[in-house]
């Protein structure tokens, strides 16, 4: 087995002993779906996991993926990333990292941070204020995208 595959069947682990708290079970569609969403961590919209998943699973429905990500961020097992380039996105990763979004190409990156960093610093909060959820999201363009020569309008 790979690394890769040892890390998602850990996460499907997780994910069934969290839903298993709930007298919930894995079932199939809820295996499948989050399968998906391990397979390429790319941040889709949920019409995407959808279409990745649906032809493996004829009988999955849009709700029923929508149903799955809603239960997987209330776990806090998969983080919705809204990035203003429109529709909420899916993110499986588990490390400290940002996202970088290309805005040639629209890609959506996950940058790690730093060892070390404490965003807490970077901002300077009003007394007796508290942060309890951070979301780093940067803009610019990747590396292919910075190659190609500006378009001439
Ligand atoms: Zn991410
Ligand atoms: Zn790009």
């Amino acid at each position: 087995m790979t690394g890769k595959a040892a890390h998602s069947k850990r996460q499907l682990k997780r994910y069934e002993e969290s839903i298993a708290q709930d007298g919930l079970r894995l079932t199939r569609q809820r295996k499948h779906v989050y399968e998906v969403l391990l397979g390429r961590q790319d941040h889709p919209t949920a019409m995407e996991v959808f279409l990745r998943a649906k032809p493996e699973m004829e009988s999955l429905s849009l709700a029923t993926v929508y149903n799955v990500l809603e239960t997987l961020s209330e776990r806090g097992l998969v983080r919705k990333v809204h990035l203003d380039s429109g529709s909420m996105r899916y993110c499986a990763n588990h490390a400290r990292h940002g996202h970088f979004t290309c805005t040639g190409c629209g890609a959506v990156l996950d940058v790690p941070l730093l060892p070390g960093a404490e965003l807490e610093k970077l901002h300077q909060l009003p007394r007796g204020y508290t942060v309890t959820h951070q979301e780093v999201a940067l803009r610019g363009l990747c590396a292919t995208c910075r190659k190609k020569p500006p378009l001439n309008l």
